[in-house]
């Protein structure tokens, strides 16, 4: 954020009185422009056992199979929020069977949420921001083809749990990659 979307004046970082975070404040107007994680929401649609995904049509990932999800709206609720990604994306409808995971992404400033869906009549089709839509059995899904690691591990729970149909609800999150190994790793296996 460089400008004041109040009054245009640029903006600068700084704690404010009686916080304790960075915040972006206006030089000018002095109105503290607060950033909070945005939240994505989207359904894992299930149609006669098979699972529905889209091939994305836009960046990032253009190419990539997801589950239909994205952007929650000002003024919807987060099923909204769900079922309406799952109409632009797939052209699907479907009916809402329950909050499956919720998935924290705190360094992208990030939550995920899914939803257990069903198709309403097996119909769906490629929305504008989606190549195709396909139906994938459990054992079609294209691993290394998936677009977002939320999207890979709310699916392989859900496969994991679709054999026996006792679905819970998973609270998560995924963090950055450790490249390096921890220097004191080692030194817990010598404890005796
Ligand atoms: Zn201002």
């Amino acid at each position: 954020m460089k400008y004041c979307s109040t009054c245009g004046q640029p903006v600068e970082q700084r704690i404010p009185e009686g916080d304790n975070r960075y915040r972006y404040v206006c030089v000018s107007c002095d109105t503290i422009h607060y950033q909070n994680p945005r939240i994505i929401a989207g359904t894992v649609p299930v149609w006669d056992g098979r699972i529905l995904l889209c091939r994305r049509a836009i960046e990032p990932r253009y190419g990539y199979w997801t589950l239909p999800a994205g952007f929650m709206e000002n003024a919807e609720t987060t099923i909204e929020a769900a079922a309406r990604e799952t109409r632009e994306e797939a052209l699907a409808e479907v009916s809402i069977d329950g909050l499956y995971s919720i998935i924290d992404v705190p360094h992208i400033n990030q939550v995920h949420m899914f939803y257990r869906a069903t198709l309403l009549d097996g119909s769906f089709g490629a929305g504008e921001e989606s190549l195709e839509s396909r139906l994938f059995a459990a054992d079609e899904i294209p691993w290394d083809e998936i677009s977002f690691p939320t999207v890979k591990k709310t699916l392989k729970l859900f496969l994991n749990e679709m054999e026996t149909g006792n679905y819970g609800v998973h609270i998560t999150d995924i963090r950055p990659r450790i490249t390096k190994e921890e220097p004191h790793s080692t030194s817990s296996r010598n404890t005796s």
